[in-house]
């Protein structure tokens, strides 16, 4: 079976701010199976994001895609930035994290805008804030939101995530992505609810878990467990992200 993780990281948000090349990353993907990833820096600029991943993509084009990291703020042309990664450096989408810049519409408005126009998904860390995404999934309904870790990274409250699932079910252009997630159970259930095309799988890797190569191995198990056609599988590995990138 193909798989594409939709969800890597060349830096991390992580307190020591870990860095992977993109050397370490394909290395990570060979031993673990895995065919395309998306690539993408946090934890500094927007102009910063779009020179890792680009220097990262150059490296390896075939198998690595890259989005842009948002960080919108006041005073600073950042949405430029952005948009010329999207229209002029080959970015397939725009990453947003709730830790380092606020959901509120009138900062994040004009990105949703920009990917809708340039029809790219925003993936975004909401930090468990069900509203927020929900208000943004009413707003821009032409945007693709793709809500990481399920909306909480290692959530263990069941009804947070089912809240998330339900956010999804009320709105067709709201996805959710599986990385970080550890209540299986509410994997198979949003199957159940959403039907597998709208999950997507993702390791939020490298991580050092013991290894890199058996963190993402793991994360692949965890979803080829549950009890799926081999037809759902195949949307959550790699189809629904690739027609999402319009890769397939
Ligand atoms: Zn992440």
């Amino acid at each position: 079976m193909r798989i594409w993780d939709s969800h890597v990281h060349l830096k991390h948000g992580d307190a020591d701010r870990t860095e992977y090349s993109a050397a370490q990353i394909v290395s990570t993907m060979d031993a673990a199976g895995i065919e395309r990833s998306v690539v993408f820096a946090m934890s500094t600029t927007t102009e910063r994001s779009v020179e890792m991943a680009l220097e990262a993509v150059r490296e390896f084009p075939d198998r690595l895609i890259p989005y842009v990291y948002a960080l919108p703020q006041y005073g600073h042309a950042v949405l430029d930035e952005i948009a010329r990664a999207l229209t002029e450096q080959g970015f397939r989408g725009i990453k947003i994290h709730a830790g380092e810049c606020t959901l509120a519409e009138y900062v994040v408005g004009p990105v949703f805008e920009l990917a809708a126009r340039r029809g790219v998904p925003c993936l975004i860390d909401c930090l468990g804030n069900v509203r927020a995404a929900e208000r943004l999934a009413r707003a821009f309904p032409g945007t693709i939101q793709i809500v990481a870790h399920m909306g909480c990274y290692l959530g263990t409250d069941a009804r947070l995530l089912e809240g998330f699932i339900a956010l999804a079910q009320a709105h067709d252009n709201v996805y959710l992505d599986l990385s970080g997630v550890v209540l299986l159970e509410q994997v198979q259930q949003a199957v159940g609810r959403l039907g597998a095309g709208r999950l997507i799988f993702g390791t939020d890797g490298p991580q050092q878990a013991p290894d890199t190569a058996s963190f993402a191995r793991l994360a692949i198990r965890k979803i080829d467990v549950l009890d799926l056609a081999d037809d759902q599988k195949e949307d959550i590995f790699w189809r629904n992200i690739a027609g999402l990138l319009r890769l397939a």
